[in-house]
């Protein structure tokens, strides 16, 4: 059934524009498709003068994602730092292990880039697009189906009429309240306190994590040799009474931490505590109504992936609604938006449970399982064809990856 209405406000209307919804909102604007976005933050693009403490690791696939929705081209090559190698090891034990991205010939292994940055090169591209709408300082009220449309209510009482809504409005996702979607959650009991530092010694473009007793520490590393940015996941109390030391207390508390691997710590930014749980909502879709990024789902930040995922769900279901409206039919259907749920939900419920396990797998204390661990690091190291098997997936250079994320426009 071929689709004609003039009384629809949007083709799609996309809920949140942090960059998963952000960089969503962008791929069905270069497609054409008439697109209304809505933020409950202010408008203007928030340019940082200083770093943001919120900084992503990003894979190669979210990389290509992002040059299509043109952000990249907007990021300036000062705000990307590179990562050639990873090290990872374990406090307890003298068990580690080396990926190099040179072991599958690639030049870098990943980007670090400040979030900030990346959302303000989407406002920049969406502020370009004549079929984008951008609203801030706007959330959504109530959700009402019709038999071809859904209609979305605004606390000002502006109604807009669409094919279909999107949540990314992140983890607290009031729309994925207003359409009874339950989000399983599991509280780790556990928080991340992320800041940037400077230390003595070079990063050397080398991404390292220690797995401590409470939690994995990690310091990936950005454009200047120097800087990185720390993410500690630790107990609640523990955390708290990290972000509470001054700042000689805390340089002293974190280079122990990480052994000194980067030598002393000289400088360091506001310090910013984050809870730490992984989620999954009991289903992506509903009819006229899809949930992409931290709407969706939630991982722990240990592989730093969480942004990653959620670029791949906006990825596929851009490239997923783009084909039916392309030959003018319903992209809101139920059928539709189910090729996009079996595509993206088992492979991140995979992903979640994966890293879940890693999670509690170096935090048990048992002397046998710390041996085990140990030696199983050190096993993965000495066989490269399994090390470049999760090195490829780690990078997002294999699976079932929209075209977008392929490289492919
Ligand atoms: C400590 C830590 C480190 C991390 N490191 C990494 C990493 O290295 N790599 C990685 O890939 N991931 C990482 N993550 C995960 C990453 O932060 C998230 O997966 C990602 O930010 C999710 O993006 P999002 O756009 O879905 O949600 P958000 O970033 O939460 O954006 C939501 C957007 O919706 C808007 N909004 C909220 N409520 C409403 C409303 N009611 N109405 C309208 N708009 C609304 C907000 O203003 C915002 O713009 C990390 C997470 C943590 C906690």
């Amino acid at each position: 059934m071929m689709i004609v209405d003039d009384k629809i406000d949007a083709d799609v209307i996309v809920v949140g524009g942090g960059i998963i919804g952000g960089s969503f909102a962008s791929l069905l604007g270069q497609a054409g498709l008439k697109v209304i976005l809505l933020d409950a933050s202010k408008r203007q693009v928030e340019s940082f003068k200083k770093i943001d403490t919120r900084v992503f690791a990003i894979t190669m696939a979210s990389k290509q994602i992002l040059k299509k929705t043109g952000a990249w081209k907007r990021l300036q090559k000062k705000d990307i730092a590179c990562f050639r190698k990873m090290h990872v090891w374990d406090e307890n034990g003298l068990g580690e292990i080396n990926f190099d991205s040179a072991s599958i010939c690639q030049p870098t292994m990943g980007y670090v880039i400040s979030r900030q940055f990346i959302v303000d090169a989407l406002k920049e591209e969406l502020l370009e697009l004549d079929s984008v709408r951008c609203l801030w300082s706007v959330s959504p009220v109530s959700l009402r189906e019709e038999a071809d449309a859904i209609v979305l209510g605004m606390e000002d009482g502006l109604q807009f009429r669409t094919r279909l809504v999107v949540a990314a409005d992140g983890h607290n996702s009031k729309l994925r309240n207003l359409a009874n979607i339950h989000y399983q959650k599991y509280d780790y009991m556990q928080s991340a306190l992320g800041c940037t530092v400077i230390t003595k010694l070079e990063h050397r473009e080398i991404a390292r994590q220690r797995f401590l007793k409470n939690g994995p520490l990690a310091f990936l590393p950005m454009a200047d040799s120097y800087q990185s940015a720390v993410v500690w996941s630790s107990s609640p109390e523990h955390v708290q009474h990290l972000k509470g030391l001054n700042k000689p207390e805390f340089h002293l508390a974190l280079a122990e931490a990480f052994a000194h691997k980067l030598g002393d710590i000289k400088e360091s930014t506001e310090k910013v505590v984050f809870p730490l749980s992984r989620a999954q909502a009991n289903s992506y879709i509903k009819s006229r109504v899809a949930l992409i990024g931290d709407s969706a789902h939630m991982i722990h930040p240990l592989a730093g992936i969480g942004a990653n995922l959620g670029l791949l769900d906006a990825a596929s279901l851009a490239e997923i609604v783009i084909a039916p409206y392309q030959r003018g039919r319903d992209l809101g259907r139920l059928q539709v938006l189910r090729r996009y749920e079996r595509r993206c939900k088992g492979t991140n419920r995979n992903m979640i449970y994966l890293i879940d396990s890693l999670k509690h797998l170096f935090e048990n204390k048992h002397q046998s399982v710390q041996w085990i661990r140990n030696f199983g690091l050190d096993a993965v190291d000495s066989f490269p064809f399994v090390k470049n098997v999760i090195l490829k997936r780690a990078m997002g250079l294999v699976g079932d990856l929209p075209k977008a994320a392929r490289g492919q426009f």
